[in-house]
């Protein structure tokens, strides 16, 4: 029996399973459109994940083949992964922000030994222990999707999907992706908020390349954060978990966590010179760095080096010139 449900203001909503993640589902949505539904977004690609939306389309009165296009709130493959199905069995068009496009391919590309060498490159920049590498390259590292669920449309802010009546606007959200969108039903005052604000769990955040890249994410997430309190929508729907009360109360509230962090950060630093992994040792996860896997260690450790690339931008840390890899050390 699938869990799918007509939840108001004309809303299909679409559990889709993510095998083996603790998150659960990915949150499929539906609406109706002039050619038939556009979705906001698909959900991760396996056969389990493909029967959830299926049945969950047939459970609430529609069918798979309904389907006019796909609208991407960002690029990961519990949104993206899908796709290829969906547009395989409808012939629908897949829509994402031109910013997450270049994300995408990065991440269906082949995996080959150069990709090995440079994400090893990678990590021993941010100095990380030689056994925490060896356990990473035990992961399974295949590519989570395939090419075939790439975009063929690019979204831009501001720009209006037609549904049937109405129209669903685009809001670029950057930070939780560089091009992640959220989507405006203005006469319903809701918001579709994919992975930027979550009721339950606080988005990811991370800088992958390391010691530190040029992008501060946390920066861009908190300008987008504001932007969407500004808005001053009522009810979220993000894509994990339960619905959002008040998207502009929940917003201040990861505003207020993140800085929390960054003030945590910034006494944990003492006065020692720590490289990036360091960083990411001394933050508060939840539970002992020792105890975390190898997979979430590298999640933890993008979402470190956002930290202190925002502690940087603030003129809080600085990198030790020289240093290899590389230190930072309180300013
Ligand atoms: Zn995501
Ligand atoms: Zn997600």
């Amino acid at each position: 029996m699938s869990d799918a449900a007509a939840i108001g203001d004309g809303i299909l909503q679409i559990p889709v399973p993510i095998t083996d993640s603790p998150l659960g589902h990915t949150l499929v949505y539906a609406m109706e459109s002039p050619g038939g539904l556009v979705l906001v977004d698909a959900g991760w690609d396996d056969d389990n994940a493909w029967a959830g939306l299926t049945s969950g389309l047939e459970a609430v009165g529609h069918s798979i083949t309904d389907v006019e296009g796909v609208v991407l709130t960002h690029f990961h493959p519990d949104h993206t992964g899908l796709c290829g199905r969906v547009r395989a069995a409808s012939g629908a068009w897949v829509a994402m922000h031109e910013a997450d496009h270049a994300e995408f391919h990065k991440m269906t590309a082949p995996r080959g030994p150069e990709w090995l060498d440079r994400q090893r490159a990678n990590m021993i920049a941010a100095g990380a222990p030689n056994a925490d590498i060896a356990a990473w390259q035990e992961l399974d590292l295949q590519p989570p999707t395939g090419p075939d669920s790439a975009p063929d449309r690019i979204l831009r802010d501001g720009d209006t999907i037609d549904l049937t009546g109405r129209g669903l606007r685009a809001v670029f959200t950057p930070g939780h992706t560089p091009g992640h969108v959220c989507f405006h039903l203005p006469d319903a005052d809701v918001m579709f908020t994919g992975d930027h604000v979550l009721q339950k769990t606080t988005p990811h955040v991370g800088n992958f390349v390391y010691p530190l890249e040029e992008r501060d994410a946390l920066a861009e997430f908190f300008d987008s954060l504001r932007h969407v309190q500004s808005m001053n929508v009522t009810r979220g729907l993000g894509s994990h978990g339960i619905g959002i009360d008040d998207v502009g109360v929940r917003a201040g509230e990861l505003i207020e966590h993140h800085e929390e962090r960054l003030d945590h950060l910034y006494e944990a630093f003492a006065d020692d010179e720590i490289t990036v992994w360091e960083v990411a040792e001394r933050m508060k996860w939840y539970k002992p760095w020792s105890d975390i896997s190898p997979f979430h260690k590298t999640l933890a450790l993008s979402e470190a080096a956002a930290h202190l690339r925002s502690l940087v931008s603030r003129n809080q840390v600085a990198q030790i010139p020289g240093s290899s890899p590389a230190l930072f050390a309180r300013i």
